[in-house]
């Protein structure tokens, strides 16, 4: 997501917002502002904050859109008509290209997902308003949480820490499993219990594998989709692989909508973790 902000901030940050299009009708969660008050504004920059893309309008306001697990964002240029299947919203910007004699640009910023639940959404938000950023914790790189690992009593497991958005933004499953992998610390283990040394091993981890994540972010060519995780994680969703580090097989646990990824020989002393699905089968 952090690499999308990057693109979409070098393509259409400095133009106009000229018009928007409500392509899917649940989609826009907020009534007030209505976005109409952010046309004819010029976009100051595309960030990110936790699972969200913000669009930035200066003293004017903020548009923010959250992709879920399938949604994408095509860049139009110049804009198309179409409504597309799974539509959320089309903005259209356009602006000059910032060198002199260059023509002017007219570009749409089309927002459509692929899943069949509908849950792809945006808000626009007035000056001041976090909207539902105001529940998102700190970023993984602040002392905000280097603090909360290194010293926080937190008695929950390290992964449903990793995970909770409200107390770190960013991370998600598939990184909590690569991070507590790499530092060798179980998915079970919880935060007050690790010493001084496990909670460095944790927080570098952590950084590491959103470092290294991200770079590889950067070196995607081509579309601007959100891109399918799965390729360049280490461990998550490897299950029955080779472990990268001792060549035991990974293993998982099971949940609803959700699976941990782990190393018995690196994470847990060699113990496998009990698993629904595992022991339904032995039955
Ligand atoms: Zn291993």
């Amino acid at each position: 997501m952090q690499a999308l902000s990057e693109r979409l901030d070098a393509t259409v940050a400095g133009l106009t917002l000229v018009g928007y299009e409500p392509v899917g009708f649940s989609a826009l969660k907020t009534v007030v502002p209505a976005p109409e008050a952010l046309v004819g504004r010029a976009l100051e920059r595309v960030g990110r904050q936790g699972k969200y893309l913000v669009f930035e309008f200066g003293d004017a306001g903020r548009i923010l859109l959250h992709l879920s697990q399938a949604g994408r964002v095509d860049v139009e240029e110049p804009p198309k008509k179409t409504r597309g299947k799974g539509g959320v919203v089309r903005l259209r910007f356009e602006g000059d290209a910032g060198e002199p004699g260059s023509t002017s640009r007219n570009v749409g910023v089309f927002v459509r997902e692929f899943g069949t639940e509908r849950k792809a959404a945006w808000w626009v938000l007035a000056p001041g308003d976090d909207g539902p950023l105001e529940r998102l914790g700190p970023e993984p790189d602040s002392g905000e949480f280097a603090e909360l690992v290194l010293h926080g009593d937190d008695g929950r497991r390290v992964h449903t820490i990793l995970r909770d958005q409200r107390t770190v933004t960013g991370v998600g499953r598939g990184y909590a499993d690569d991070a507590l992998w790499r530092a060798q610390l179980s998915p079970y283990a919880s935060l007050k219990s690790l010493d001084a040394d496990e909670r460095l091993r944790l927080l570098t981890a952590v950084r590491a594998v959103l470092a290294d994540g991200l770079e590889l972010e950067r070196k995607r060519t081509g579309g601007l989709a959100e891109p399918k995780l799965g390729e360049h994680f280490e461990v998550h969703a490897r299950h029955g692989t080779p472990c990268p580090r001792c060549g035991d097989p990974m293993r998982r646990v099971s949940y609803e909508s959700y699976e941990v990824t782990y190393c018995p020989t690196c994470q847990t002393g060699g113990k496998v973790l009990a698993d629904r699905r595992l022991s339904r089968l032995v039955k």
